[in-house]
């Protein structure tokens, strides 16, 4: 350890300063820990369809060169592992700079209302791919918050996205935008201290155990593994919902009923008109 202390071990001013530093140490520790966790991470996240892209290179290049039918096929597979690799730099590219700026309050104000029309929009042939539909709910045509408009429709459409995969087929989601009846205990101070509006996004998928509820938001945390990562997911999308919201000083509630269906709702400061 790098404090001192007393010679005498008996003044509680010197005896604050170790504790404090030690206090301090532990927390790098486990930032330095999580950094490197989170290297490893991506880079077998990156090595895996990077591993399979150069597999088959080779089978087109050996065995399989005069196939015509298993370049098609092969070729079909490499796209769609070059199509993982370039969600998942997106994805990283997305938090690393998010993350830059976590410490600066978004400085403009727009209209919540339309981008989670403009999400649900985006998300409605995904969701007609799977006979599900989005429902939108907005108690006021507009809804003015301090924010950054690219990273909000983020915050939509990850969680829209979601719902989508994880929801029931044939099932509905629903996307509601009002007024916040009540402001969480855990919120940040100045939302508990102003008008706030909830953005709820509700699904009807399996839900999600009790357990996984606290490491949902982590970078690459998933329930299922196998299934995220065959629905196209990167394990980042709940990462940076949090990050965003974070930075606009908002809240991010998950509730979830296994068998019944999850929401993810997120709280922000209504903007002074
Ligand atoms: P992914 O790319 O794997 O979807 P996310 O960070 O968006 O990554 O989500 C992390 C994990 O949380 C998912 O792998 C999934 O297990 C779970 N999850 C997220 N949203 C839902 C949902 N609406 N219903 C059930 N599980 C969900």
């Amino acid at each position: 350890f790098r404090f001192r202390i007393d010679p005498l071990g008996r003044s509680p001013a010197s005896t604050a300063v170790a504790v404090m530093t030690l206090t301090d140490l532990t927390a790098i520790k486990r930032m330095e820990r999580m950094r490197a966790d989170f290297v490893a991470n991506a880079s077998h996240e990156l090595r895996t369809p990077l591993a399979t892209l150069l597999g088959f290179i080779d089978t087109l290049r050996g065995p399989a060169k005069d196939d015509a039918e298993a370049h098609e096929r092969f070729l079909a597979i490499m796209h769609e592992q070059g199509s993982r690799m370039a969600r998942l730099i997106d994805d990283l590219l997305s938090l690393s700079r998010i993350e830059a700026d976590e410490h600066t309050v978004p400085a403009t104000v727009v209209d919540l209302a339309r981008i989670v029309q403009g999400g649900a929009d985006a998300l409605a042939p995904l969701a007609q791919a799977k006979n599900a539909r989005i429902l939108v709910n907005l108690a006021q045509e507009s809804c003015m918050v301090r924010g950054q408009a690219d990273q909000l429709a983020q915050v939509v459409q990850n969680l829209l996205d979601n719902a989508v995969k994880y929801g029931r087929p044939g099932g509905t989601v629903t996307v509601t935008l009002g007024p916040a009846d009540r402001v969480p205990d855990q919120a940040p101070a100045a939302l508990r201290s102003g008008p706030a509006v909830v953005l709820a996004v509700e699904d009807q998928g399996e839900g999600i155990g009790r357990e996984h509820l606290p490491r949902l938001t982590e970078r690459f945390y998933r329930v299922d593994g196998a299934r995220s990562r065959a629905l196209g997911g990167t394990g980042l999308g709940l990462a940076i919902v949090k990050h965003i919201v974070n930075r606009h000083r908002g809240h991010l509630a998950i509730e979830s009923v296994e068998g019944r269906g999850s929401t993810f709702s997120v709280t922000l400061t209504l903007a002074s008109s």
